[in-house]
């Protein structure tokens, strides 16, 4: 893990992003339409976008010009920050656009799997006041060996501290080679996870690219309640995800986004909500897939919950512990089996938050319950 603080306008920032890793940023949009390891397990659908075939490049320049003309006005800090990129790593703009973009144009693409991953639970603690967990987790393929894990952090993952000029200040927990964000927290504590919901309707471009959406939330959402109202006027583009949210006042609250329609996952009077791969509001409930193990890992985390909260109370300790759970349907920690434990499923981190303390309680490179969480403590 690498980190690396950013200060000034977006443009500023990303200067020093492009600078940092413009090797690897150059080879990886140099190498775009190669398979690279992180993209091995990718679908069919989103490979074939990361080199158009030429047959459909019309259709593709007209999906980049919808998401170009609707982030531009929407959050045009996004394109500042690809300008700075390309200036730093010595790329063109187009170049950084579709490294940043290919992935939301591929799952406009029609396709027919279900890809479930990730699982999240949050909690108030007696200990550390409100805390989301959450799992970082893939679906492997059977028919190809279990990918090798490290045991540490990569230098694929890094911490960014960002002080911006204007908006909150506001730590990210992204990728080294695009501006993909699925983990942050800001100095108002709102502190956000990403979730895979089912695919939204194929050909649905324009919006927000659904991995760059976290980037532009965490700079500006001053609680769960803004989070929702930012998130309700954007258009995520291709497909949907969950974002679960909790904020330094206690805030909590799960915010589903498939495309142009947003649904609110309140918790439960326990004050509890776990999410994994399917839709749980009222407003989306006409999407849902009623896939099973998501279902399971549902279960699996609010019985546990509930099982803390009798035997009296939740702490950090036992949200450590809900991220590592196995069970016979619906384990958190998921190894890669087939069969209803694991459902495919291959958990290779864990975050927590703790809003109310600035931490981030961080665990990579290998399954939940075979290593240790890292705190990291930021100064806001
Ligand atoms: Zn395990």
């Amino acid at each position: 893990m690498q980190e690396l603080t950013l200060r000034g306008s977006p443009f500023d920032q990303s200067v020093v992003i492009g600078d940092t890793f413009s090797e690897r940023i150059r080879a990886r949009a140099s190498a775009c339409g190669r398979l690279t390891p992180e993209s091995e397990y990718l679908s069919e659908a989103e490979r074939a976008s990361e080199c158009p075939d030429s047959d459909d490049s019309i259709l593709y320049l007209a999906q980049c010009a919808e998401l170009l003309f609707y982030i531009r006005e929407h959050a045009p800090d996004l394109i500042e920050l690809m300008h700075g990129v390309a200036r730093g790593a010595g790329c063109t703009f187009e170049e950084i656009f579709r490294l940043n973009c290919q992935r939301a144009i591929a799952a406009t693409r029609p396709r027919e799997d279900i890809f479930t991953s990730c699982s999240a639970v949050a909690a108030r603690t007696d200990d550390a006041g409100i805390v989301l967990a959450r799992t970082g987790d893939y679906e492997i393929d059977p028919a190809k060996p279990k990918p090798l894990l490290p045991g540490t952090w990569d230098n694929d993952a890094v911490v960014f501290e960002v002080v911006p000029d204007s908006g909150m200040r506001h730590v990210l927990f992204g990728s080294a080679e695009t501006l993909v964000a699925g983990d942050g927290m800001n100095e108002a504590g709102v502190s956000f996870g990403c979730l895979n919901l089912p695919y939204g309707p194929p050909r649905t471009g324009g919006g927000i690219p659904y991995n760059l959406v976290g980037r532009a939330l965490v700079q500006r959402a001053e609680s769960v309640e803004h989070a929702a109202q930012i998130l309700s006027g954007w258009r995520q583009a291709s497909r949907a995800k969950c974002w679960p949210v909790v904020d330094a006042a206690g805030g909590c609250l799960a915010i589903e986004k498939c495309f142009d329609r947003t649904g609110l996952v309140r918790a439960a009077p326990d004050g509890v909500f776990a999410q994994a791969n399917d839709y749980l509001s009222p407003e989306l409930r006409d999407l849902a897939d009623h896939n099973e193990s998501s279902a399971d890992r549902v279960r699996t985390l609010r019985e546990f919950i509930s099982r803390a909260q009798a035997r009296g109370g939740v702490t950090v300790a036992t949200m450590e512990a809900a991220v590592r759970l196995h069970a016979e349907a619906g384990s958190l920690c998921r190894h890669g089996d087939a069969g209803r434990s694991d459902t495919l499923g291959f958990t290779t981190s864990a975050v927590l938050y703790l809003p109310e303390q600035s931490k981030m309680r961080v665990l990579y490179g290998d399954h939940p319950c075979r290593t240790h969480f890292q705190e990291l403590t930021f100064d806001f």
